[in-house]
């Protein structure tokens, strides 16, 4: 199963994304999580996206088509994944098109997770990652057990520097303009599902699982 969570910033993506590939036994494909990795790393790559990143201005697509082209091509995909961040524009949704077709394969199911804005503001101003394992917290919805302290493996948490106001409101913005035409190029194609994101995440994720099992079903007509 190949599937794309399409939806804005603070939507929830990576949070399903996270438990979806562990029910589902697939690799979550983060281009976001990539990218600070490389920035982190200071690799060639991360030092070229770097101040991209932080102005929440998109990274230039061929820098993010050929790191994305590596990782898919890795063992682990040959029975799909969850892609999460990618593709961001019609331009990327096209490589990524022709980079499966090369494989003889094809995005099955696209996601689309539907959230308002006062709901992607509260979400993205307060949300915590752990610098050890990239799990997500909420200062708020979702406060770990000890202060700033993953609960999972107690590594720290930090607060993305693209999640301060002003970056908050551009990313909504480049959303808007180059991300939010994929709703249309997905529909389309008759492979997107509109889901709303402003509902418990669990009530979120077994939806979305539904959807991926109704789409595994071979009987289906
Ligand atoms: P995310 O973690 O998905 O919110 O991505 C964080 C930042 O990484 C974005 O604001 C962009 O600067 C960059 N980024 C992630 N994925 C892409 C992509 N597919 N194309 C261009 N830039 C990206």
């Amino acid at each position: 199963m190949r599937m794309i969570l399409l939806g804005p910033p603070g939507a929830g993506k990576g949070t399903q994304a996270k438990t979806l590939a562990q029910k589902l036994d697939l690799p979550h494909i983060s281009t976001g999580d990539l990218l600070r990795q490389n920035v982190s790393q200071g690799t060639n790559l991360g030092k070229q996206a770097k101040d991209f990143m932080n102005k929440g201005a998109l990274v230039p697509d061929e820098l993010v088509t050929e790191m994305l082209k590596q990782r898919v091509t890795q063992p682990d995909t040959g029975n799909g994944f969850i892609l999460d961040g990618y593709p961001r524009n019609i331009n990327q949704a096209k490589a990524l098109d022709d980079m499966l077709k090369e494989r003889n394969d094809a995005i099955d199911i696209v996601i689309y997770l539907d959230s308002s804005e006062p709901v992607i503001i509260q979400r993205l101003s307060g949300r915590l990652v752990c610098s050890a394992c990239g799990g997500n917290f909420h200062a708020a919805n979702m406060p770990p057990k000890v202060n700033m302290i993953c609960d999972n493996c107690q590594g720290k948490l930090y607060q993305r520097s693209d999640d301060k106001p002003q970056t908050i409101k551009k990313r909504l913005q480049v959303y808007l303009e180059e991300s939010s035409p994929l709703i249309q190029y997905y529909n389309d194609k008759h492979k997107l599902y509109r889901l709303s994101a402003d509902e418990d995440k669990d009530v979120v994720l077994s939806r979305i699982i539904d959807l991926a099992k109704e789409h595994n079903d071979p009987h289906k007509v």
